[in-house]
């Protein structure tokens, strides 16, 4: 009889080769049914809680998802379908780009999602607070404490919200930010003190009126965020909606800045005087503007405290119709000394194109930290760390986290107490094929994920 030794071995061989390639097999995004920009810096849309990092974007057909890692076991979670939204269901139709998930975990370990909304229908009844347009602001809660494999609806919510801005304070209370349907509404807030199970009635903080003419409407865009203490900040600017016999476009001026103080519901500016609610923007204009943009327009930036707890404010400027042309974006930086604002240089930066995102970072005593999104001068998307210690009069660049040939990045604000491995969430957006990649990234990069876990299966 033959020895068949060898060839056994062989087998064993090629079968073990197989199976550690299979295992090599990995790659440093964790889902790719991402759609659009996916996640936006003006919506907390992820947490670390005991342990584990959840996070949610805007997936297939604009519906919400959510995955969780576990940093304990290294396992990746999910993505689980965690509510699905009335937008992005007409087959043929371009996607409408809102609606995208906000997520919070309350202190029972429920996470909770709203998304979907861009303004709300007529069906949904009469906007007191705005014009109806598109979508339906909707609240999901996980059916158990952490885990994202089922979800319930909670009918808790208004249907008008459009970017919609989870925040939760450190006693636990949960505030639903967002503006209270289509461009002509007020921004609002409603707030839970029993872990999101009720909310209050809408609170207006930003005020939309006609300008003169009926042409003309106040509008806003508002980025809120937890300061400290029992304080949330915004940083907020002014869109000119134009409708009837005038052309709509993005034109939006200037920057602001405020204080919520959750303790007692009072609004103050920077030097702590009071403001009255809601907001005109008259009112805006003289108490709370750090700069009048003048010609040029601006896109919403982000705001941070510095380690004696004035604010920093990072704004982006651009020419007119920069906004929709795809015309380059400037990032400018605002810090409150305590007495003055002070304006860092708009053009230190390489030119920053249309789709530039940020969120930014103080390290003490005086650096400035700002992880930019963008597209480099060789068509590469690119997340790179850029940093400043005279208050963004000058930039170096620092660590690159993420580089890729023909995808643009489009990115989160920082996971709500993060773990140093996931920070922060991108959308990798590619021209040439529809699929979204979806990475978590953190002081060692992207966390990897098998590539077979990775693609998401409808
Ligand atoms: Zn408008």
């Amino acid at each position: 009889m033959k020895n068949i030794t060898p060839y056994l071995l062989l087998i064993i061989s090629v079968l073990l080769i197989q199976s550690c390639s299979n295992k090599a097999e990995m790659v440093d995004y964790f889902a790719d049914n991402g759609l659009g920009n996916s996640v936006v810096t003006k919506a907390e849309s992820g947490e670390h809680f005991n342990g584990v990092t959840y996070l949610a974007y805007q997936g297939s057909l604009e519906d919400a998802y959510v995955a969780a890692y576990n940093h304990k076991t290294q396992k990746w979670d999910g993505p689980y379908k965690a509510g699905v939204s009335l937008l992005g269901k007409t087959p043929g139709k371009k996607n409408d780009g809102h609606g995208k998930p906000t997520l919070v975990v309350d202190d029972e370990g429920f996470i909770h999602v709203a998304f979907g909304g861009h303004g709300g229908l007529k069906s949904h009844g009469e906007n007191t607070l705005g014009n109806p347009h598109s979508g339906k602001q909707i609240h999901v809660v996980s059916k158990k404490p952490m885990d994202i494999s089922s979800w319930e609806e909670l009918d808790n919510i208004s249907p008008f919200g459009t970017y919609s801005q989870f925040l939760k304070m450190d006693n636990g209370d949960i505030y639903l930010f967002y503006r209270h349907g289509a461009h002509q509404s007020n921004w609002t807030y409603q707030k839970s003190t029993d872990n999101g199970r009720t909310f209050s009635t809408e609170v207006s903080i930003l005020k939309t009126k006609k300008r003169g003419t009926p042409d003309v409407a106040d509008a806003w865009y508002a980025d809120f965020r937890y300061g400290e203490g029992n304080d949330i900040i915004t940083t907020f600017n002014y869109h000119k909606c134009k409708t009837g016999g005038l052309k709509h476009d993005g034109e939006r001026h200037n920057a602001y800045y405020m204080v919520f103080n959750t303790e007692n519901s009072e609004w103050r500016n920077v030097e702590g005087e009071k403001l009255t609610l809601p907001i005109t923007k008259e009112h805006a204009d003289s108490m709370t503007l750090i700069e009048d943009s003048g010609d040029l327009w601006t896109h919403i930036g982000t705001t941070i405290l510095d380690d004696r707890g004035n604010p920093i404010v990072t704004s982006f400027l651009s020419e007119h119709l920069g906004l929709k042309s795809g015309g380059p974006r400037h990032l400018k930086v605002y810090h409150w000394t305590g007495n003055e604002w002070i304006a860092g240089s708009d053009s230190i930066l390489p030119l920053i194109t249309n789709d530039a995102k940020s969120d930014i970072k103080f390290t003490s005593p005086n650096e400035i930290n700002l992880i930019l999104a963008y597209i480099d001068d060789n068509n590469s998307g690119e997340i790179a760390w850029w940093n400043t210690s005279d208050d963004g009069q000058s930039f170096t660049k620092g660590d690159l986290l993420l580089k890729r040939e023909e995808r643009k990045f489009a990115l989160s604000p920082w996971i709500r107490n993060a773990h140093p491995d996931a920070r922060i969430v991108a959308a990798g957006i590619s021209g040439k094929d529809k699929n979204v990649q979806m990475f978590l990234l953190g002081d060692n990069g992207p966390i990897k994920r098998l590539k077979t876990e990775a693609e998401v299966i409808e």
